[in-house]
C-alpha cells in the first residue's frame, strides 16, 4: 500500500519559509484551485486572495474551464475577486494551487502551471503527486482551508469575517460538518477562531446543506429508487451504488451542481462498507463519488481509475459504461480490502 490513511506528512519549516519568501517577494501571485470547485477548493483560494489583497499584493485567482461557480457556493465572500481563466497570465511567476492533488485537476490552468517559474502546492490529499516546486501538503489536515489558514497567519494577515467565512466553508464541507475522522481537536480549535469573527453557523449550514429547489426531491427519489445493494463486494463488507442521470434532472430542471448531497444519503446504508454514486453531467460524462467507512481505501481505487481523493472519500470521471465501471470497482475493492487486511 502506498498510502497510510491519516499519516501526517507534515510541512517542514524550510518549506513554510520558502513559500512565505516567494509570496512576499513576488510582484504578483497567481492562484488556482481544482476544476468543478467544492467549498474547500474555492473557499481556501478566496480566503487567500483576500489575504493578498490585504497585503496590497497584486493577484489573479481562477479555476479551469468550465468557469462556473457551483450554485451552493454563490454566497461565498469575495467571488468578485475571481478572473476568467482566459485572462490568466500564460507564464505566471509565482503560482499557488489549492486542493488540487495533481496537475490535471487544474483543467485548462494545468498549462499555466507548466510555464510557471515557481509553483506552491497547498493541499491535504494523500494522493498528492507533488507537482510543484514548494509543497505545503499536510495529509493529516482535515481541509486545504486549514493549511491555507496557517499560511495566511505566517504572512501576518489577521482573520477578517470574510476571510474566516471562506475558510469555514472549506472546513465544514471537507469534514462533513465536523463528522468525519479528520475532525480533531485542532479542527474545532480552528473553527472556534473562525466563528469568533462573527460567522453565524446556522446561516452557513442553511446555504451549504439545508436547501434545494423542489425538483431535488423527485431526482433524489429516482436515484434512491434504483439503488443496488451488493453484500458480497469487498469480501462481504458490501457496496451500495446508484446513478443520477441527465434524464432524471431534465424532467425536473435540476442543474448538475445540486447533486453533491446524494452520496451522503446513499452512504447511510448499514449493510454497505462502500457507497458509489454515478452522476451524469451535462456533457454526458459520469462524475463518480465513492465513500468508505474506513476498511477499504477508495482513494486507491479511484486513482486506479484515473481519479483521486482520500481513503474515505474519492472520485473519478467516467467516459464509458456504468456497468463496466461497477465491475472494475468490484475487482479493485476486493484487492484493496485483501491488501489492507493482510
Ligand atoms: P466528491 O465525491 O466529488 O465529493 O469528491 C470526493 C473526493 O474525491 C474529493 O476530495 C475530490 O478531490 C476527489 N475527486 C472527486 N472527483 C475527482 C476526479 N475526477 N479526479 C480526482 N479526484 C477527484
Ligand atoms: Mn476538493
Ligand atoms: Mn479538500
Amino acid at each position: 500500500m502506498n498510502s497510510a490513511p491519516g499519516s501526517a506528512a507534515d510541512i517542514t519549516a524550510d518549506e513554510w519559509e520558502r513559500a512565505v519568501v516567494s509570496i512576499m517577494e513576488a510582484e504578483a501571485v497567481c492562484l488556482a484551485c481544482h476544476i468543478c470547485p467544492d467549498g474547500d477548493a474555492l473557499g481556501s483560494m478566496l480566503a487567500f486572495a483576500q489575504a493578498l489583497q490585504a497585503l496590497g499584493k497584486p493577484f489573479t485567482a481562477s479555476f479551469g474551464d468550465a468557469f462556473v461557480v457551483p450554485r451552493i457556493l454563490r454566497f461565498l465572500p469575495a467571488l468578485d475577486l475571481l478572473t476568467h481563466p482566459d485572462d490568466y497570465p500564460a507564464e505566471p511567476d509565482v503560482m499557488v494551487t489549492f486542493d488540487a492533488a495533481s496537475r490535471d485537476r487544474l483543467g485548462s490552468l494545468a498549462a499555466n502551471v507548466r510555464k510557471a517559474r515557481e509553483v506552491i502546492v497547498l493541499d491535504h490529499h494523500s494522493s498528492n503527486t507533488r507537482f510543484g516546486t514548494t509543497h505545503l501538503v499536510d495529509t493529516g489536515a482535515a481541509a486545504t482551508a486549514a493549511v491555507a489558514e496557517r499560511l495566511i497567519g505566517r504572512l501576518g494577515v489577521p482573520l477578517t469575517h470574510d476571510i474566516a467565512l471562506d475558510l469555514y466553508v472549506g472546513l465544514i464541507t471537507d469534514t462533513g460538518s465536523f463528522k468525519y475522522a479528520a475532525t480533531t481537536p485542532d479542527v474545532h480549535e480552528l473553527a472556534g477562531r473562525l466563528l469568533a469573527t462573527g460567522i453565524r453557523p446556522e446561516s452557513v449550514a442553511r446555504e451549504v446543506w439545508d436547501r434545494a429547489p423542489f425538483g431535488y426531491l423527485p431526482v433524489l427519489s429516482a436515484a434512491l429508487g434504483r439503488a443496488t445493494l451488493e453484500p458480497e463486494v469487498a469480501g462481504g463488507l458490501g457496496m451500495v451504488w446508484t446513478t443520477v442521470t441527465r434524464a432524471d434532472r431534465a424532467a425536473c430542471g435540476l442543474p448538475y451542481d445540486l447533486l453533491e448531497g446524494v452520496i451522503d444519503i446513499v452512504r447511510r446504508t448499514d449493510e454497505a462498507e462502500l457507497a458509489v454514486v454515478f452522476k451524469e453531467d451535462d456533457e454526458g460524462a459520469w462524475q463518480v463519488s465513492t465513500r468508505s467507512r474506513g476498511r477499504v481505501d477508495v482513494g486507491l481505487a479511484c486513482v486506479a481509475l484515473g481519479g483521486g481523493g482520500h481513503p474515505g472519500a474519492a472520485g473519478f470521471t467516467l467516459h464509458g459504461d456504468v456497468a463496466h465501471a461497477v465491475q472494475q470497482l468490484r475487482e479493485l475493492f476486493a484487492q484493496i480490502e485483501v491488501a489492507t487486511r493482510s
